[in-house]
């Protein structure tokens, strides 16, 4: 069976829940090698295993620390050589994109950016793609060399799928570009203790309708109550009320969770074209007009603050 490399993206050996989903997608194609790289890399190879990687390749070299993706690029470009994949699958971040098409570029591979999804095919993995503001999918595949394909979050589940997981030193030499350009300081995000916008399984966004940066409160207690992330419209993001880092939409985050609820958003379709590829939508609005319910699988017409606070002690109760 044809082997697949996955890209493993993790925090000191902390694997992030979009490449165990890559690895459920690999599944489907072949055998998933994963490649870790960096500090921890070997700490990795647990949930790797744990998640079907029948072999983790790892180099745990200070250099992909110290600087940019060049040096992941020589990692995965010798990774291709010593395996000769079916593929080669990457998480959609802006690292991960990065990464990609660059390897693509080594390899002179085609590339498919931003995948919802991936089947195998006749003639190689086949992915969907989301376009024109998720108005239509699309179906592609590499025609040329080996198919590298970054992969949003959540376009998979996380399926336990025990395998080897044999880790193998994984020899890489770096190139003159490897040390271009250096990182210079790290500075950590405040934490405010809710996942990752752009990997989360559910949003809880707010827009105009939330009339206040104060009643941002309102739509986080929701989020809190399901351990979701807080998604904004452009509206509520121009307006102040809540940070660009959580703007949804065209010229923010594009989002794909199991659940997005919207409150007080109307449905432009530059918000929609951050959002409309979640697997269930909820909105609350007060307009029984509002574009918004064009889309919704569930729908509330009233006023977000008499609905809101009520589903929060519903969920809150209902989880005891
Ligand atoms: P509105 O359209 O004003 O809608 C507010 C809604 O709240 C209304 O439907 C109203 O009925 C409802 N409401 C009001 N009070 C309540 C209440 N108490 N309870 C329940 N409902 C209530 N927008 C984005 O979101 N993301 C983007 O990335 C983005 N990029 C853009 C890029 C370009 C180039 C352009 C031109 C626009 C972009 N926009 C983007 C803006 C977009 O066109 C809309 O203006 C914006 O999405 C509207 O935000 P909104 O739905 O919060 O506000």
């Amino acid at each position: 069976m044809a082997e697949v490399l996955v890209y493993v993206d993790h925090v000191d050996g902390a694997v992030r829940k979009p490449t165990l989903e890559l690895l459920t997608l690999a599944r489907r194609i072949g055998e998933p090698v994963a490649v870790a790289l960096g500090n921890g890399a070997a700490d990795t190879a647990a949930a790797l295993a744990e998640h079907g990687a029948v072999k983790v390749l790892t180099d745990d070299a200070s250099e992909y620390g110290e600087y940019l993706v060049v040096p992941k690029v020589d990692a995965l470009q010798a990774a291709v050589a010593a395996v000769s994949p079916a593929a080669v699958l990457v998480p959609s971040s802006a690292e991960g994109k990065e990464i990609a098409a660059r390897l693509a570029l080594r390899l002179g591979s085609g590339i498919i950016t931003d995948a919802v999804d991936l089947e195998a095919g006749d003639e190689g993995p086949v992915a969907t793609q989301s376009v024109f503001a998720a108005s239509f999918t699309t179906k592609s595949r590499v025609a040329k060399g080996t198919p590298v394909i970054t992969v949003k979050p959540n376009s998979a589940a996380v399926e336990a799928a025990p395998a080897a997981g044999a880790v193998e030193a994984l020899s890489v030499t770096f190139s003159a570009q490897a040390t271009g350009t250096k990182i210079t300081g790290r500075t950590p995000r405040e934490s405010t203790g809710r996942p990752e916008l752009t990997e989360a399984a559910i949003v809880v966004s707010g827009g105009r309708g939330v009339n206040g940066a104060e009643n941002f409160a309102v739509i986080e207690a929701l989020a809190d109550s399901l351990g979701a992330a807080v998604g904004a419209s452009r509206a509520a993001v121009d307006a102040g009320w809540y940070p660009h880092t959580n703007q949804v939409g065209q010229t923010g985050k594009s989002v794909s969770p199991q659940l997005y609820i919207a409150n007080g958003i109307s449905g432009a379709i530059q918000h929609r074209a951050g959002m409309q590829t979640s697997k269930t939508i909820v909105a609350v609005n007060k307009d029984a007009e509002a574009p918004i319910f064009d889309l919704v699988d569930y729908g509330v017409v009233g006023d977000l603050f008499d609905v809101v606070p009520q589903l929060t002690e519903e969920i809150k109760t209902r989880k005891g």
